[in-house]
Formats: structure tokens, C-alpha cells, sequence
């Protein structure tokens, strides 16, 4: 299996609520390993540039506001099949259909505070990557 690399965020609500602890020991039980990382409170500028693939959809308003109501944890997680895998420890976008076990079904409020996000293919997952981290603050293990 290929050794991968993905963006992966602790949203507002999360960061609020303290779990920024569980849900990092969460990842590096999976093996889903952080080799960058860092806190960030984004600008309306670096959020809408972030979800840009959402221009056009109702929610994204609500959906800049919500990523920049406080701070997030910026990580770039790395191990076997990364990119999928965190998708699926992550759970589905709403909570009420997310799988027992994941983080959302565990600590999403909503299908807007979902608590964390991951890039949902390689090619998200380069672009988002790039977009928060340079080459060399990222630390292979
Ligand atoms: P993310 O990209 O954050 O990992 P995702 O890939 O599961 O989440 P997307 O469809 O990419 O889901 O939506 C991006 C984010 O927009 C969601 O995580 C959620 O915070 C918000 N969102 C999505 N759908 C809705 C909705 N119907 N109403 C409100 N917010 C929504
Ligand atoms: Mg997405």
C-alpha cells in the first residue's frame, strides 16, 4: 500500500470543546501519522480560498463564518493509504449518518460542525497540503 500524505483540519467546534488531544491520539492510533502541524485562526480570505470547490453552494457562507469563528489545527497526517483512511476514521459529513466508531459520529454537532475535515482524493489532498504547509515543515518520519 503507498505511503500517503493528507491535509487534515480540527474545526472551530472541536478546538472550542477542548478534543484537540483525543481526536490527535485518535490519528496517531490509526497510524495516521501528524508530520506538520500547527494553530491557526484563518482569515475570510484563507477559508473561502480553502473550500473554493463550494463557491456556488447555499451553505458556504455559513461555512466561511464557521471556519473562522475561532482557531484550527492544521495538520498534515502521513501513513499507508492516508488520503482514504482518514476519510473513513472521519465518518460521513452529518453525524446522524455517520458510522459508530468515527470521530463525527463521536463529536460532530452538526452537518456544519462536523469537528474535523480531510482531502477526499490525492489530488485535494496535494493542493490542500501545499496550501497550508511549505516542503520543509513537513517532518517524514
Ligand atoms: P470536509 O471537506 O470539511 O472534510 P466533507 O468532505 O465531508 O467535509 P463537503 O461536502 O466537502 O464535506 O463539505 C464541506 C463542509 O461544508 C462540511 O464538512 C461541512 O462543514 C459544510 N457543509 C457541507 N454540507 C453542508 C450543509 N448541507 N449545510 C451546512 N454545512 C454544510
Ligand atoms: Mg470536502
Amino acid at each position: 500500500m503507498a505511503t500517503e500524505r493528507t491535509l487534515s483540519i480540527i474545526k472551530p467546534d472541536a478546538v472550542r470543546k477542548h478534543l484537540v488531544g483525543q481526536i490527535v491520539a485518535r490519528f496517531e492510533a490509526e497510524k495516521l501519522t501528524p508530520i506538520a502541524m500547527k494553530m491557526k485562526h484563518l482569515s475570510r480570505q484563507e477559508a473561502e480560498g480553502f473550500y473554493a470547490e463550494h463557491r456556488e453552494r447555499p451553505f458556504f457562507s455559513a461555512l466561511v463564518d464557521f471556519m473562522t469563528s475561532g482557531p484550527v489545527v492544521l495538520m498534515v497526517l502521513e501513513g499507508d493509504d492516508a488520503i482514504a483512511r482518514n476519510r473513513a476514521v472521519m465518518g460521513a459529513t452529518n453525524p446522524q449518518n455517520a458510522a459508530e466508531g468515527t470521530l463525527r459520529k463521536q463529536f460532530a454537532e452538526s452537518v456544519q460542525c462536523n469537528a474535523v475535515h480531510g482531502s477526499d482524493s490525492p489530488t485535494s489532498a496535494a493542493r490542500e497540503v501545499a496550501y497550508f504547509f511549505a516542503q520543509i515543515e513537513q517532518c517524514p518520519r
